[in-house]
């Protein structure tokens, strides 16, 4: 965020490097993105700023960057993100929880909007609607449990702290459950999608499920993005992809959590099993949901049956999408596929879409919060249901 406009009231920024200009422009507010830097797939963009309390509602403009030969990425219909902005723009009234904004209108490369009367407090985000506070959310009803305990793993490059969470009650889990989230800082549902799992488990309803299993939960490995902001290529930290660090361990955040994980491994139940949660592309007419599957190209036909099969469990109760992305192989230095190396267990990656959700009647529908909110328990009951009656397979 420019020093402009973090004086800028009504806006204030928690972000040191979200990348927009406010300014006002004929009684609105104007608020476009600084240039993207280093663009391997598209021009995303992320903005997350607090909100003074305002007695009128704030009319603004976001104008997105004229599409560049520069900055058009690799994958066509993939680079503008303009087109997507009316479903990308959030509003946290202040209790915490982001709302999609509705009556977004795109017009070329503007998204026009009205900000509602309201207190201070209240969030605006365009992208990304979240911070460290949603991560806060997480880990104070981890505190607060006595089926939960909070552990600070380490720190990230910048300094954020890593987390980790393990839920768990009495001594007779058969397997431990490994749930990953925020690898790519702005794939903001699997936050929300696993603040949703651990409230679920930590319920009276979560109950035979923390029993069963022991849940290692980590919530934002890649906590620089989330603490300090995230700009330019989506995918990468510092030049570094953190889901390609995995063995490689340049970065101390992912050290970190590989460290907890294998050293939980050996001291409680086995590995059941472990998804790695993300969120598809900024691509209007697609989903880009997904769950990950083991390639076609033979070296993991150990589990390549059993991949399907929790993708078809997964999907039958969430409805969170009907691809099977065949992604996986071994010897990669992804989460899943280092996980294989050090266990035996290849993991699975989840794409939670941005835009479209399977309506149930063979066409899709916008997403909503419910619906998005909804996921986390679904993944903990499908995890729970699946690998009860279908362990992971063994040679
Ligand atoms: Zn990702």
């Amino acid at each position: 965020m420019s020093s402009a406009s973090e004086s800028l009231a009504p806006f204030h920024t928690h972000c040191p490097n979200a990348c927009a200009r406010i300014s006002q422009e004929q009684g609105r507010w104007l608020i476009q993105p600084e240039a993207p830097t280093s663009m391997a797939g598209s021009n995303w963009f992320t903005c997350l700023v607090g909100l003074d309390a305002s007695d009128v509602p704030l009319d603004v403009v976001v104008r997105w960057l004229p599409l560049r030969e520069t900055n058009v990425g690799d994958y066509t219909g993939n680079d503008n993100f303009s087109s997507v902005l009316d479903r990308v723009c959030f509003l946290d009234h202040g209790d915490g929880r982001w709302q999609r904004l509705s009556g977004v209108r795109v017009d070329g490369d503007e998204a026009h909007l009205q900000l509602p009367p309201g207190p201070q407090g209240r969030r605006f985000a365009i992208g990304m609607p979240v911070d460290a506070r949603d991560l806060h959310g997480l880990l104070e009803d981890g505190h607060a449990s006595p089926h939960a305990s909070v552990r600070l793993l380490g720190h990230a490059t910048r300094g954020s702290p890593v987390w980790g969470l393990t839920i768990n009650e009495g001594s007779q889990a058969q397997g431990t459950i490994v749930v990953q989230s925020l690898q790519h800082a702005q794939e903001w549902a699997g936050l929300r999608a696993h603040r949703q799992l651990v409230r679920f488990l930590l319920s009276p309803e979560g109950a035979p499920l923390r029993q069963r299993w022991r849940w290692l939960c980590y919530p934002a490995t890649n906590a620089d993005g989330l603490y300090l902001g995230w700009r330019g290529d989506p995918m990468v930290v510092d030049d570094y992809n953190p889901n390609r660090d995995w063995g490689v361990f340049s970065l101390p955040e992912i050290r970190a959590v590989a460290d907890d994980l294998l050293s939980n491994l050996q001291q409680g139940p086995p590995l059941a099993h472990a998804v790695d949660l993300h969120m598809g592309w900024n691509w209007r007419s697609n989903p880009g949901s997904a769950v990950g599957v083991a390639a076609d190209d033979g070296d993991l036909d150990q589990c390549k049956a059993w991949h399907y099969a929790f993708a078809d469990a997964l999907m039958a109760q969430s409805q969170l999408s009907d691809f099977h992305w065949q992604i996986h192989r071994k010897g990669r230095p992804t989460f899943p596929s280092w996980l294989m190396s050090e266990t035996g267990l290849h993991g699975q990656t989840i794409e939670i879409s941005r835009h479209l959700w399977p309506d149930g009647k063979g066409g899709q529908e916008l997403p909503s919060q419910e619906r998005e909110e909804r996921f986390g328990p679904d993944l903990a009951r499908t995890l729970d249901r699946f690998l009860q009656q279908n362990p992971y397979p063994q040679t």
